[in-house]
């Protein structure tokens, strides 16, 4: 469910915002997000879960710009940080720290030492090198923290991107459950950094309840054994991963995550945590994108835009599926849904494509759509998750503005980036004494 919408004039419009006539404002190419969409998601996702009132501490790594940040946390969110930089950003989105969950194998002394400073609510711990680093800077500085040990269940979506799966044996994250149980007997009793939670993160997009219910499994029986030797274990963060719909009803509304997962937590007295970034961030923006040409070489056609996966990596990187529309149509053009295959009359099969010099610059392959032209401005949909935090500036080429639109209002937050700031950082040059 989003409010990016086509109306019966053919024009697309987010919430009550045309699009075509905000990209004539700001330009292109430029993120577009919708407040309405965003807390939607939300709501719908705590509204699922409300019977554990779980802590849903959204993904900063998402889609991080600080004035998303600062709309989900006032309506009560917490923040999953994988970063200091990301910290940062909560911290001045005005975040109560204490609802802060800071995952990540490589995270360094002045990470840690920030985390710690900031009172956030727990670290999650992915190995034992680690926790004994954490808890060294946690005794020197006199303020125990909390940790969470990140367990792999060795379970993972077939449906899920090599890349993008965490939960199985062999990835970089976590420990596996064996060792978990020689973790809390070397760790678990430490006072500098409390070892009470378990969290998971088996990957994303996870287009079924099925691999949430095998790891919960799994890390029940843990926590219940932890308990059984007399560690107090009181929280269990089940992670993130929940699919967005890139395609229109493809993927598990929240209510069947939770159906599945609820009954399993409930009268377990743990505080239960989510992690959800992609399923609120995703159907929430879209890129717009203005065609600069069209070009016919052999039997394909490339339109060529203003943006590509400097902007928006995922179909470069994942192969992922963003579906890609113009922004003002023929009434018979209409998309009744978003998916790979469309079926009107008259569509053409083509690849849009950035500028950037690499033969992988691809946002669509492919595809059927309507016929465009030069100065026409396609809408990439569904890129409000993993588009902007994963751009780049490479071919120096600027990142896109972000635009935050509230029903009719749309509002600058993040402005385009200018040549200046391309170079800025190489401006001032010294010499390093060694
Ligand atoms: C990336 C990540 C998430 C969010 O994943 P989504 O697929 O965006 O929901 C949650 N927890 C951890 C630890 C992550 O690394």
């Amino acid at each position: 469910m989003d409010w990016f919408a086509y109306r019966d004039d053919g024009q697309l419009y987010c919430e009550d915002v045309n699009l075509d006539a905000l990209a004539a404002e700001v330009g292109t190419p430029v993120y577009i997000y919708s407040r309405k969409t965003f807390e939607h998601h939300y709501d719908s996702i705590a509204g699922a879960f409300a019977e554990l009132d779980p802590l849903i501490c959204y993904s900063i790594k998402s889609c991080g710009n600080i004035h998303i940040i600062r709309l989900l946390a006032e309506r009560g969110a917490g923040m999953d940080v994988v970063s200091g930089g990301e910290l940062h950003r909560a911290k001045l989105a005005g975040v109560d720290t204490s609802k802060i969950v800071y995952a990540g194998v490589g995270k360094t002394d002045a990470e840690i030492r920030a985390g710690i400073e900031a009172g956030i609510g727990y670290f999650n711990i992915e190995s034992e090198a680690e926790f004994e680093n954490i808890s060294h800077i946690a005794a020197e500085m006199g303020t125990p923290c909390h940790g969470a040990l990140r367990v792999n269940p060795d379970v993972a979506d077939p449906k899920t991107h090599a890349k993008t799966t965490t939960g199985k044996k062999e990835t970089k994250f976590g420990v596996d459950i064996e060792r978990a149980r020689q973790f809390f007997e070397a760790y678990g009793h430490n006072e500098h950094c409390r070892l009470t939670a378990i969290h998971l993160h088996i990957g994303s997009p996870i287009y079924s309840p099925d691999p949430y219910v095998l790891a919960i499994n799994k890390a029940l029986d843990l926590i219940e054994e932890l308990r059984g030797k007399g560690y107090t274990i009181d929280a269990l963060d089940i992670g993130g991963g929940y699919a967005a719909d890139y395609e229109t009803g493809k993927s598990p509304a929240y209510t069947d995550y939770a159906d599945a997962i609820v009954p399993l937590l409930r009268g377990k007295g743990l505080k239960v945590i989510l992690e959800p970034g992609r399923t609120i961030a995703a159907n929430a923006g879209v890129l717009l994108t203005r065609v600069q040409y069209v070009k016919t070489g052999g039997s394909k056609k490339f339109v060529i835009v203003d943006s590509g996966m400097h902007h928006l990596v995922r179909p470069a990187m994942y192969d992922a599926f963003h579906f890609i529309w113009p922004t003002h149509l023929e009434p018979n053009y209409l998309p009744e849904h978003r998916a790979m295959e469309m079926t009107h009359e008259g569509l053409e099969t083509t690849d849009v494509v950035g500028p950037i010099c690499e033969t992988g610059d691809v946002l669509a392959k492919a595809r059927m759509m309507p016929p465009v032209n030069r100065g026409d401005l396609l809408c990439v949909f569904t890129a409000g998750a993993y588009g902007m935090v994963m751009a780049s500036n490479y071919n120096a080429m600027p990142r896109p503005a972000e635009v935050l639109v509230d029903g009719a209002t749309a509002t600058i937050i993040r402005r385009r980036e200018t040549y200046a700031d391309l170079t800025d950082a190489e401006t001032k040059i010294e010499t390093v004494r060694v």
